[in-house]
């Protein structure tokens, strides 16, 4: 029990912004702190920290509470154990008897693990660096490996005796369970005999985000080519491969500091990147990359480059995992080593400038170093040229944001030597595709899940008609830049020589184009989102991001939200740091609106001809009234058609 003086200093103390902050990356929204959920998926941020309040909630699944609510959650602790770890980040000394080997038993399963798997890194580490064999074998080859003291220190490194159950005898004459040991896989269990998975390793404790160890990965010491170089712990309660990213406890504030995180293949790469002076680093350790560790990555920054060995083979294999990456919406560099170097021997042989500034010097944007080395592989065989061509669009498909999309497609375009729009047509294509498999998936999801009751209310649900998805895509496109840029400045092209140049905000801009032929939205919400804007412009004033982030309508909301994250992980994080990219997205957001709407436009006006067709054939006694308004649609559709084709985004 802990004294209830000791409860109120601790919960007095905690700040949920930090003890949140631990686990999830948290930027400022006015007096706010917003980040992705911890406890769903969810690609928009929608966990909303109060510092004022002392309170988190997310809008997304419903979880709210204090500070030690977030840690009984996340970690799946009981109250009292939330309480021990607040006061441990604290330094709050709770006095507490000591638990009984009792106590240990009935503490919950998981919690045993937890435990035990503590309990073993002790013992090797202690193993490492107090026994006689432990030093002559464990300790020197990690000395040969080039680890200092304090990095042997820092990653729990350890030692397992050669010996068949050694481990497995200290953890049962100190009161550890058989079953734990088993269920944790540190010993096999064969009838009445139990041996120790990882005699005579040495030890990589495998810890959480919150530094728990969890799991292990150990690496022979003999020669003997039959035996599995590295023995990594088994799928247990508390340890899922998949989940999991060995580093990232060591490297998350780095990671959110330099809001950029570097992927390697193993524990040693990371531990000799760490001895060299670069933190941001983690390994997916054994497994290939999954959805989850993209998304534990996402938590602290949308940045990640992917480190390779030196032959082009490996990375090949890799591009499927890539496209996951551009899927979540991140930005995904590359960077290759020379021949026959892994980062770990790279970092070990080179000093800390000289590793810093070769990880900034050589790291490649993703889809450019695809569209490259595809080329010179290909050639200019025809057939195998097509299939390279698809082979990009859909990646770049992948990516959400559509004016990195629109960037790519350029870049591409002039190291394929294709014409942009030839490029776009094919990516539409892609997209469409992808997003009508996405709506039938969910409806077919949802039908599973509510017997055949769905509900149509939000636009992702909505099933469009047929011919309206290119007309919905167009919208989202437009309603999302004027979310994004409505207040940014845009330059308007002379019409004429004798035309001033006049400068006006981007919502201006389409609030005039849209308004010349007096339309409206099809989608309801974004109709919504536009008549926002078209009444700050008619009042002239502007749209504050705040009132669409905080509106009471939810979807509005959730979706202007989704375009701000974008906004700011994109724009701020990503073109900045690359000037290029900025130049050019500021060179083509006039022209780009200018496109948006007028190929809105078209498209409306090709359905309103298709309507006056249909109409003609009803009515075929008001062919004149019906006649003259083909031909107006008809004169416009040509007029948009010449202005697309002037329109050319470079
Ligand atoms: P060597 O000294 O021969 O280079 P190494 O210990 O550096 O051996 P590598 O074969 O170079 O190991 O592999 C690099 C990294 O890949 C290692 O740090 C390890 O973490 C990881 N790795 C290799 N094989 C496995 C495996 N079977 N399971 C988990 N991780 C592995
Ligand atoms: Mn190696």
């Amino acid at each position: 029990m802990i004294p209830k003086q000791t409860v109120d200093e601790i919960l007095e103390t905690a700040r949920v912004e930090e003890v949140v902050g631990d686990f999830v990356n948290l930027k400022k929204r006015g007096a706010n702190l917003l980040g992705l959920c911890p406890f769903h998926n969810e690609k928009t941020p929608s966990f909303t920290v109060s510092p004022a309040k002392g309170i988190y909630k997310c809008f997304g699944c419903g979880k709210a509470g204090g500070a030690a609510n977030f840690i009984m959650d996340h970690e799946h602790y009981t109250y009292p154990e939330a309480l021990k770890y607040l006061a441990d980040k604290y330094n709050i000394e709770i006095e507490e008897e000591e638990q009984s080997a009792e106590q240990i038993q009935q503490a919950n399963e998981k919690e045993s693990l937890f435990i035990v798997t503590q309990f073993a890194a002790e013992y090797f580490q202690q193993q490492l660096k107090e026994t006689e064999n432990g030093r002559a074998i464990g300790l020197s080859y990690f000395k040969e490996r080039g680890f200092r003291e304090e990095t042997i220190e820092k990653f729990k490194l350890g030692y397992s005796p050669d010996e068949w159950e050694a481990f497995t005898k200290a953890a049962l004459d100190k009161g550890y369970k058989l079953d734990y040991l088993e269920k944790t896989g540190l010993t096999i269990v064969k009838g009445e005999k139990h041996f120790d998975r990882f005699k005579g390793r040495v030890m990589f404790p495998i810890q959480n985000i919150s530094g728990r160890v969890i799991g292990f990965g150990g690496r022979t010491l003999s020669a003997d080519k039959k035996t599995a170089k590295y023995l990594n712990s088994p799928e247990s309660e508390i340890y899922h491969k998949s989940r999991v990213l060995y580093g990232l406890n060591l490297a998350k504030k780095t990671i959110i500091e330099k809001d950029l995180c570097y992927l390697v293949e193993g524990y040693t790469d990371v531990i000799s990147f760490h001895q060299n002076g670069v933190e941001n680093v983690v390994a997916s350790s054994g497994t290939s990359l999954t959805t989850e560790q993209i998304r534990l990555i996402k938590r602290y920054t949308p940045n990640i480059t992917i480190l390779f060995d030196g032959d082009t083979a490996g990375i090949k294999a890799a591009f499927r995992g890539i496209d996951m990456i551009l899927e979540e919406g991140m930005n995904v560099k590359v960077l290759a080593f020379p021949e026959g170097e892994d980062p770990d021997s790279f970092a070990r042989s080179k000093s800390t400038e000289e590793l810093s500034s070769f990880l900034k010097e050589n790291a490649q944007d993703f889809i450019r170093f695809k569209t490259s080395l595809l080329v010179s592989e290909v050639g200019k065989d025809p057939m195998k040229r097509a299939s390279l061509i698809k082979e990009i669009v859909n990646s770049i498909a992948l990516i959400p944001d559509p004016i990195a999309r629109s960037v790519y497609i350029q870049e591409s375009g002039d190291i394929l030597d294709i014409s942009e729009q030839a490029l776009m047509s094919e990516l539409n294509k892609v997209r469409r595709n992808t997003l009508s498999k996405k709506i039938q998936n969910k409806e077919r999801e949802e039908k599973r899940e509510d017997f055949g009751v769905t509900d149509d209310t939000t636009f992702l649900q909505e099933k469009p008609k047929p011919q309206e998805k290119p007309l919905i895509y167009q919208e989202e496109d437009i309603i999302r830049t004027l979310i994004k840029f409505g207040n940014q400045d845009v330059e308007i092209p002379k019409e004429k020589d004798d035309d001033e140049a006049i400068v006006l905000t981007v919502a201006e801009y389409v609030v005039f184009e849209m308004e010349e032929d007096n339309l409206s939205f099809t989608h309801p919400l974004f109709d919504k989102i536009y008549a926002l804007f078209k009444t700050a412009v008619e009042s002239e004033t502007s749209v504050v991001e705040n009132t669409l982030v905080s509106n009471e309508d939810k979807e509005l909301s959730s979706f202007a939200i989704e375009c701000l994250m974008d906004k700011y992980t994109l724009s701020i994080n990503w073109y900045d740091k690359h000037q290029i990219l900025t130049l050019k997205e500021e060179e083509i957001l006039q022209k780009k609106v200018h496109r948006g709407v007028c190929s809105w436009r078209l498209t409306k006006v090709q359905q309103m001809l298709e309507d006056m067709q249909a109409a003609l054939k009803e009515n075929p006694d008001n062919y004149e009234s019906i006649y003259e308004e083909i031909s107006r649609l008809l004169q416009a559709k040509k007029a948009l058609g010449n202005e697309l084709g002037r329109i050319v985004l470079r």
